[in-house]
């Protein structure tokens, strides 16, 4: 409890002992021992409060503690804690039911995964088999997880220490106005122009050696990149035209992120295969998996699948994630983000980007947006290193957990997050901007 030290001192001495952190050099890093949360915020032990704009890893989407959420897993864990996945259990087939209810046309059925790199190892197997072809394309700025497949089809730099475990894959640019490639001076041009791209990469590459391609339906974590008019379509276009699997990753943006179920609605695009993880039960017990086209399901009727997982639909995640579905319904929460995306958070970015410099690009949708903070809005140059630590330093000692990414503060509240907080949060970013201007080329 707060105030507790001894309680703190020994947290802090197991963690640093004993558990070695993701990402991490082990030597230089301090993880926060967290005493409680609640809703959208989190506590250390001194009792110092931190409103939480990251949503953990922009998995919270229903807030630390929901009572809907930990109720549903007590009662299945008193009814039957866990069954393996060759038998048929209730909660799994109902979240799968539900999951398949709320996709794209011409869904069929559901493979759970625990997370959001198996359920891109999964899509990726499954379009493999499905057309027996090998390569897959991704795109450069995207994250797809951190196991040998998934890592591979990562496009930055945490792929770079990883080497290549899949040699299938190819990396392509996806639209970026901000910093094109493609020399677009519209959001047309720039979908446009990185079709044209993704065509001749598949054309170079040789369509019949392509199994899918994948993308971030809104990219996360490289910069909320919304896709711009006709991308999408034009995207689903050439996968019908070379007979190439389109592979959504909805792992971050997918279960009201981005105001939509899933982020392709909003975009009149039909994936074949959708990876979720994360909203899907907002993390409360670790679950993910596979959206499969009614195409691609049938290639499994007469030959079997090879693949599996002990844990594949876990009941306490999938009794977790029929409580999501609920949760959503009476707390409409698709509806809240519409609202509060649109009404307070959009106009208030756009405010800030008049009166701070270092604002260079405002990018979002629903509640998962980007500030692209730079040193000079003529060259574009990037803020890093002091600059940004101090920005970020800002926002944390004023008791705000931001998303921190590249050089760009990112905002991803829990959807259940209520006005007056979501408007505290962005008044401490204002605040902390005063910093990122300190930085800005005179
Ligand atoms: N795909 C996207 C878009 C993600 O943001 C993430 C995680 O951040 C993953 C996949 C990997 O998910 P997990 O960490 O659950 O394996």
């Amino acid at each position: 409890s707060f105030g507790d030290s001894d309680a703190q001192r020994e947290v802090r001495a197991n963690d640093r002992q004993y558990v070695f952190h993701s990402w991490s050099a082990q030597g230089k890093i301090d993880p926060i021992p967290v005493a409680k949360g609640e809703g959208v915020r989190f506590w250390d032990y001194d009792g110092k409060e931190y409103l939480d704009f990251s949503s953990q890893l922009v998995n919270l989407n229903l807030g630390h503690q929901h009572p809907g959420l930990v109720k549903a897993i007590q009662e299945q864990a008193g009814r039957l804690a866990t069954i393996q996945p060759a038998m048929a259990n209730d909660v799994r087939g109902e979240l799968a039911k539900r999951i398949v209810e709320r996709s794209f046309d011409g869904a069929r059925s559901v493979f759970f995964t625990n997370g959001g790199a198996e359920a891109n190892e999964y899509a990726v197997r499954m379009a493999r088999q499905h057309t027996g072809r090998q390569k897959v394309l991704a795109r450069f700025r995207s994250y797809h997880g951190s196991t040998a497949t998934a890592i591979t089809l990562t496009g930055e730099s945490r792929r770079w220490a990883n080497g290549t475990p899949d040699a299938g894959v190819v990396h392509f640019f996806g639209p970026y106005q901000y910093r094109s490639e493609f020399y677009a001076e519209t959001p047309e041009q720039e979908a446009e122009r990185a079709l044209t791209h993704l065509e001749h990469t598949i054309q170079l590459e040789g369509p019949a050696t392509i199994a899918a391609i994948i993308l971030e339906t809104v990219t996360g974590t490289n910069g909320i990149f919304v896709p711009p008019p006709g991308y999408l379509a034009g995207v689903r276009a050439l996968c019908d035209k070379y007979g190439i699997v389109l592979i959504c990753d909805e792992v971050m943006a997918g279960f009201g992120r981005t105001g939509e179920w899933f982020a392709y609605q909003a975009f009149d695009v039909k994936p074949d295969l959708v990876s979720f993880a994360k909203g899907v039960n907002s993390g409360y017990v670790p679950l993910g998996g596979v959206v499969i086209s009614e195409e691609i399901h049938n290639s499994f009727v007469e030959k079997p699948f090879p693949g599996g997982l002990t844990y594949s639909g876990h009941p306490l995640g999938c009794a977790a994630g029929v409580a999501t579905f609920d949760i959503f319904e009476e707390e409409g929460i698709i509806e809240r983000v519409r609202d509060l995306g649109a009404r307070v958070v959009e106009p208030r970015l756009r405010e800030l980007a008049e009166k701070h410099p270092s604002i260079g690009e405002v990018r979002g949708t629903g509640l998962f947006w980007a500030l692209e903070l730079v040193t000079d809005r003529g060259t574009r140059a990037p803020l890093e290193g002091d600059g940004y630590n101090a920005v970020i330093a800002a926002c944390k000692n004023a008791g705000l957990w931001p998303f921190a990414a590249g050089n760009r503060l990112q905002i991803a509240p829990p959807l259940v997050i209520s006005e007056e907080d979501l408007v505290r949060g962005l008044d401490i970013i204002d605040a902390a901007l005063d910093v990122a201007d300190g930085f800005v080329a005179a």
